[in-house]
This record gives C-alpha cells, sequence and structure tokens, in this order.
C-alpha cells in the first residue's frame, strides 16, 4: 500500500501524525508560506492538472489517495475523481460536515454574497484572501480581508494579518476595532470556524454564509476515524 495524503486542513494534519512509518506523502497545494509539516515525507505545489496527478500515482506507484484538502477545494476533489477512474488506484474524500446555521443569510456562491451586501456597509470578509476578488465590483463597500500571510492594501480592501484560530473574545475585539457591521463567511464547517459567528451573534453583526461548492464526488466520508478505518480494511 502506498498512499498520497491530500492536504490543507487539520484534519489532513491529524491523519498525517497517524501515517508516520507508513508508506505515505503529504502533499500541500502551497497555499500558505510558512505551512505547518508534520513528520511525513511531503511534497509542495499542484500535479499540473488531472494528467500531471496520473503520471504523478503512476509514477510513484501510489494505490490510495486521501482528499483531505478543504470543503470549498472544489477542483482538488474534481481532479482526484477523475485521475483514479478507471485506475486500480482507490480514492476517498474527508469532508466534514456542514454547520446547521439558524438567523444568516444564505448565500449560493461568492457572486451572491457580493450582491446581497448593502451599500456603505463595513465587511468583514472571513474567506481566505484569494476568495475576495468577486467583491471588488462592490466600490460602495468597504471591505476588511483576513489574511495568513501579509498583504498591502488596496482601494477598498483593508488587510488584516492573523493565523486562525480565533477565540470568541478576539473575533470580537477585531469587529469592534474596525467597525465591521456585516460578516461573509462561508460554511466551512468544523469548530474552530465558528467563533466568529458566535462573536458576530453577540455584537448584533448581519451574517452571511457562502454555501459548499457542488461537487461530484466518489466515496465520502466526515471523519478521520473513517478514513483510518477504510485504510484498515483495504
Ligand atoms: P482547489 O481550488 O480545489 O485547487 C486548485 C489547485 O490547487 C488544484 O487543481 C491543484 O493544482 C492544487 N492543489 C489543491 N490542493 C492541493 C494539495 N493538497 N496538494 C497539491 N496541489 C493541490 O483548492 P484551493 O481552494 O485553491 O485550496 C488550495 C489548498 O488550500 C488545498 O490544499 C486546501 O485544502 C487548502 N485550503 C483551502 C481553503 C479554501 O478556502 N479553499 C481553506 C483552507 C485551506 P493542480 O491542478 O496543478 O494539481
Amino acid at each position: 500500500m502506498k498512499v498520497l495524503l491530500l492536504g490543507g486542513t487539520a484534519e489532513a494534519r491529524e491523519l498525517a501524525r497517524h501515517l508516520v512509518g507508513h508508506d505515505a506523502v503529504y502533499s500541500l497545494a502551497g497555499a500558505t508560506e510558512k505551512p505547518a509539516i508534520p513528520g511525513l515525507s511531503t511534497r509542495i505545489g499542484g500535479f499540473g492538472g488531472v494528467a500531471g496527478l496520473v503520471k504523478f500515482l503512476r509514477a510513484g506507484g501510489f494505490t490510495h489517495v486521501i482528499d483531505a484538502t478543504h470543503p470549498f477545494a472544489a477542483q482538488m476533489k474534481r481532479n482526484v475523481d477523475l485521475a483514479v477512474a478507471d485506475t486500480a488506484i482507490d480514492a476517498i474524500h474527508l469532508i466534514r460536515p456542514a454547520w446547521e446555521l439558524d438567523e444568516v443569510a444564505r448565500a449560493a456562491d461568492l457572486d451572491a454574497a457580493a450582491r446581497t451586501l448593502k451599500s456603505g456597509s463595513r465587511v468583514l470578509l472571513a474567506l481566505g484572501s484569494r476568495h475576495s476578488e468577486t467583491f471588488q465590483s462592490r466600490k460602495d463597500v468597504a471591505f476588511w480581508v483576513r489574511s495568513i500571510d501579509e498583504k498591502i492594501d488596496q482601494g477598498s480592501f483593508t488587510y488584516i494579518t492573523g493565523k486562525p484560530p480565533f477565540s470568541v473574545e478576539e473575533e470580537k475585539a477585531t469587529f469592534q476595532k474596525y467597525g465591521i457591521d456585516t460578516l461573509v463567511m462561508r460554511d466551512s464547517g468544523g469548530a474552530e470556524g465558528l467563533a466568529k459567528l458566535f462573536a458576530a451573534r453577540q455584537v448584533g453583526l448581519r451574517v452571511v454564509v457562502v454555501d459548499r461548492p457542488v461537487v461530484p464526488q466518489s466515496l465520502v466520508v466526515k471523519s478521520v476515524q473513517e478514513v483510518l478505518q477504510w485504510l484498515a480494511a483495504s
């Protein structure tokens, strides 16, 4: 058995720790400058689409792929399904459960979220800084964008540097410091990301939640434990 583990999430780091000592490679996209690397053989950077992934899997003699990328990393999920189709390689997607939220405005995607913003509002985009482009059309709105790596402010976009997780108190302090009245976040699931929602409720912000992308998926599980069971049964 040889495993390719696609990471970028806390669950992937946990799986990587379980795989230490096994024939496994941990893969990151290279999205952050200083990623946490567990004690597992690691490669960083895209594979070059489906064709590149197929080539990588064949050359490395991989038998199993664990996709533990973020719930919004839709492209990588599609690539995995296409790359392993018609091969003997087994693949599994670990996607943490979505939140069940009430009293929030839902948006089908980022474009819809941008349209729903009220003119003159002061918005925190808690989406990952790479996903803020869509909002540039809203010149009538001021944006604060949270980013792990430092970024230079541009026009109505102010960048706030910080590495999650943030506590409810830290989130409230951020909202108050910048006079935020609206929070845009994604339905990422997991306990960590909920602090901003609780904080937003406490200070009475308007909350817009972007739904998960619909992705064609083969085998999908919701927990690290289920992935380990799948591996043990293979
Ligand atoms: P994406 O749109 O699904 O993927 C874009 C491209 O990035 C993929 O086609 C692939 O490039 C490369 N890629 C993605 N994950 C990779 C991995 N683990 N190892 C090697 N290459 C990878 O994904 P994304 O939204 O850009 O996210 C990139 C990474 O950040 C993922 O690992 C994800 O888990 C993590 N992350 C994403 C979010 C988010 O909001 N989307 C949040 C937290 C963490 P090639 O086609 O060249 O192979």
